[in-house]
C-alpha cells in the first residue's frame, strides 16, 4: 500500500509534498511522483525508486504552485517503473489522480473506457480513475459542482479500496478527496 499527500493553501506546495512523502515512505517506496498546478496546467514529475530519486529529478525553484498532490507507491497492479508511478492523468490532461488501494474491477472499467475510445499508458488499476472521472465530467458544463459530481459518479463504480486525491486543471485552487476502506486524514489550519 502506498502513501498519498496533498496540499491546498498559500505556501509553495512542493517542499510540503516532498516532506510528506518522506514521512509516508515506509508505506511504499518503489516509485514516487507529484502533480502541481502551475499557471493553469498540471505539471507531473515521477521517478522509479525512492523519494530521494524524485527529489533529485526536480528543479525545486521552478515550481511555485500552491496546490498539489503526491504519491509514494507500493505496486499492486503493474511492475514498479516510471510509467506505472502515480500521479496518473486522463487522456485529455484535465485530471491528475493519486490512489492508495486497489480497484478490483479495473479490467471491466478499462474495457468499457477503451470501448469509448480511451487509451491507457500504464498497467495499473489506478489509471481508470482519472479517465472515468473525465468520462462523466466531459458530458457537462465545466463547473465545480460538475467536477464534484464526476468524482462522485466515478467512485460509485469502483469496487475495492481507495483513498484518492484529484486535481482538475479547470479549477486550479482546489482538489477533491475521496475514500473507501483506505485511511485518509485531512488537516485544516
Ligand atoms: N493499486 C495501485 C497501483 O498498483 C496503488 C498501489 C499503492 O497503493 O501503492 O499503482
Amino acid at each position: 500500500m502506498c502513501g498519498i499527500v496533498g496540499y491546498v493553501g498559500g505556501r509553495k506546495c512542493l517542499p510540503i509534498l516532498l516532506s510528506g512523502l518522506k514521512n509516508l515512505e515506509y508505506r511504499g517506496y518503489d516509485s514516487a511522483g507529484v502533480a502541481i498546478m502551475e499557471k493553469g496546467l498540471i505539471e507531473i514529475r515521477k521517478e522509479s525508486g525512492r523519494v530521494a530519486a524524485l527529489e533529485n529529478l526536480i528543479d525545486t525553484s521552478s515550481f511555485l504552485g500552491t496546490v498539489g498532490i503526491a504519491h509514494t507507491r507500493w505496486a499492486t497492479h503493474g511492475i514498479p517503473c516510471k510509467e506505472n508511478a502515480h500521479p496518473h492523468k486522463d487522456n485529455s490532461n484535465t485530471f491528475a489522480v493519486v490512489h492508495n488501494g486497489i480497484i478490483e474491477n479495473y479490467k471491466e472499467l478499462r474495457q468499457l473506457l477503451e470501448g469509448y475510445g480511451y487509451s491507457f499508458y500504464s498497467q495499473t488499476d489506478s489509471e481508470v480513475i482519472p479517465n472515468l472521472i473525465e468520462y462523466y465530467y466531459s458530458k457537462r458544463e465545466k463547473t465545480k459542482e460538475n467536477f464534484l459530481n464526476a468524482v462522485f459518479k466515478a467512485c460509485k463504480n469502483f469496487k475495492g479500496s481507495y483513498a484518492i486525491l484529484v486535481l482538475c486543471k479547470d479549477f486550479p485552487n482546489m482538489q477533491i478527496v475521496a475514500k473507501k476502506n483506505s485511511p485518509l486524514v485531512i488537516g485544516v489550519r
